[in-house]
């Protein structure tokens, strides 16, 4: 007698790919995706496979499925392969052109959001302007803008290809961004009352960048310590902020006193230092400038 191939179902599909190593979750957003699932939609349609476990997996998503699982395993982001990733609840497109938007920088972005709420109750300003610097997939820059539309945000990126992503980005959402191409405050234009970056941080050589080798290698390194860039935007920011204006920095888990320290050097102040979800102090920003006058009572 002949023997037949098992037919594949949903839910035999990820018993395999879990017992090959993979964790449920990513084999569950694949096969969602092999599925031809909008990404943005992949997270809430979980529930389906669950329900549909028993279904049939039709040779061409098998395939596809196959093929997305080979790439997850050889390391590649899961938001590469799927071409999707939320950021502060905005659906982003990304791909190889950009660093993955990481959960983390959501710290950045609430902290950003605090100081230029504070700045707008203090003075009448109109608009609030900020930069976003080496903005890749736009994340933190779209995430500003559309929690405050009002509000006048700048992106750059020394990276062209990067700032294409970024600018799609803006597009699909429908938010209202000034992109400029160049190296840090070079692509700045006039004051801002907020400078926000999530520079490159990691030093040259470092252990874990083995593990992020899909990742273009000009968004994280910078320099045998890792500071170069945040040397530079600190050197120069002041330059581009009103009168007690911040900057605001993300940095490694083990760079914030060297980076309040820099902060302190570029006459900076009230400095201070933020930690990550995970617990980990990962931003850290100052106010440039002379103390605004208190108000005469
Ligand atoms: N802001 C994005 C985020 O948080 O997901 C991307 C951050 S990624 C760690 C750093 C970004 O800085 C990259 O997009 C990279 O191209 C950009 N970059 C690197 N060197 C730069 C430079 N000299 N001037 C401006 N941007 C630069
Ligand atoms: N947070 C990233 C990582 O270590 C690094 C990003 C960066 O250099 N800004 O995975």
């Amino acid at each position: 007698m002949e023997g037949r191939a098992e037919v594949a179902t949903i839910s035999s599909a990820i018993r395999n790919a879990q017992g090959a190593g993979m964790a449920r979750i990513d084999a569950q957003l694949l096969l969602l995706h092999a599925l031809g699932t909008p990404p943005a939609l992949a997270s809430a349609q979980r529930a389906w496979l669950l329900a549909h476990g028993d279904d049939p997996l039709a040779p061409g998503a098998a395939q596809r499925f196959a093929d997305f699982l080979a790439r997850r395993a050889r390391g590649e982001p899961l938001a590469y392969i799927t071409g999707h990733k939320e950021f502060f609840s905005l659906a982003l497109q990304v791909d190889a052109r950009v660093l993955v938007p990481r959960p983390d920088t959501e710290t950045l972005v609430v902290w950003a959001l605090d100081v230029l709420a504070q700045t707008a109750s203090g003075i009448a300003v109109d608009p609030l302007r900020v930069l976003d610097l080496g903005t890749g997939s736009g994340a933190i820059a779209l995430a500003l803008k559309n929690a405050r539309p009002q509000m006048q945000v700048h992106a750059t990126d020394v990276s062209a290809a990067a700032l294409e992503v970024a600018k799609a980005n803006a597009g699909v959402l429908g938010l209202e961004i000034g992109f400029a191409l160049g190296a840090w405050l070079e692509a700045a234009h006039g004051r801002y009352h907020c400078i926000v970056s999530n520079p490159p941080y990691v030093a040259d050589g470092d252990p874990h960048l083995p593990a992020l080798c899909h990742e273009p290698l000009s968004a994280l390194t910078a320099g045998p310590d890792g500071l170069r860039d945040i040397r530079q935007i600190v050197a120069n920011a002041g330059r581009y902020l009103h009168p007690g204006g911040w900057l605001l920095l993300e940095h490694g888990f083990d760079q914030s006193a060297a980076v309040l320290e820099l902060l302190a050097q570029a006459g900076f102040r009230n400095r201070q230092s933020r930690n990550d979800l995970g617990g980990h102090t990962r931003c850290s920003a100052g106010q440039f400038g002379a103390q605004p006058a208190s108000v005469a009572q």
